[in-house]
Order: structure tokens, then C-alpha cells, then sequence
């Protein structure tokens, strides 16, 4: 009878060893599907941004959503940045900033990307 009895414990154990290995494998595959969903989202929906937002100062003046392509004017008290925005892109096309660091960045198109013209105090951002 004793025997039995052990012999019953040891076969649950391993079956509850079975089962806590089946919970691990599933939570540990639930969490790959979950990571990689994340990296799917940020990389469809989060990487491009939607619309270019000028701050000067630290204040906006203005958004532009990024399917409309355009030049806009922009004037600031110490002077002028043309930005253009051209397939999804934004760059500061022409200044008459001293240092032209704005003129020459590359285009930007991700979330959270800026584009600084330090004599102008103007930032472009995508969101
Ligand atoms: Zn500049």
C-alpha cells in the first residue's frame, strides 16, 4: 500500500513537472508573440510620422501633415527657413541661417526625428 503510494506521488510529480513545463513553453511563445507584435507595430505604424511640427522657442507655430508635398515659408525674427516637404520627407530646403547646419541635415521621416537651426531657435520635428 505504501508503495503504491509513493510510487503515485512520483508518477504526479512528474506529471506536475509535464505541466509546469507546458505553462513555460506557452507563456514563453505568448511572449514572443507579443515582442514581436511590438516590433511589428513600431516598425508599420510607430516609424514614419504623420506630420512635421515647427517650434520656434520652443512653441509650435504650425503642423503639416507629411502627404501633402509642399515649401512653407517660415519666418522667425532672426530670419527665414523654407522647409519642404516631399514624399513623406521634410528638410529645411533654404535659410539665410549662419551656419546652413539646418540646410544640410538629411531629410527626416521617423517619429521623433528633428532637424535644429540653432541661430533660428527653430526646431522640426516629425510626430
Ligand atoms: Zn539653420
Amino acid at each position: 500500500m505504501e508503495q503504491t503510494e509513493i510510487k503515485h506521488n512520483a508518477d504526479n510529480a512528474i506529471e506536475n513537472n509535464k505541466k509546469r513545463n507546458d505553462i513555460l513553453l506557452i507563456v514563453g511563445i505568448l511572449i514572443g508573440i507579443a515582442i514581436l507584435a511590438v516590433v511589428v507595430w513600431l516598425v508599420f505604424f510607430q516609424g514614419s510620422g504623420t506630420k512635421a511640427v515647427v517650434m520656434v522657442n520652443d512653441r509650435v507655430i504650425f503642423e503639416q501633415e507629411l502627404t501633402m508635398d509642399c515649401q512653407l515659408p517660415i519666418q522667425t525674427e532672426a530670419g527665414y527657413n523654407i522647409l519642404q516637404i516631399q514624399n513623406g520627407e521634410v528638410r529645411i530646403l533654404e535659410a539665410d541661417c549662419r551656419d546652413q547646419i539646418c540646410v544640410e541635415h538629411v531629410s527626416i521621416n521617423k517619429k521623433g526625428e528633428t532637424i535644429v537651426c540653432l541661430p533660428h531657435k527653430l526646431v522640426v520635428e516629425v510626430q
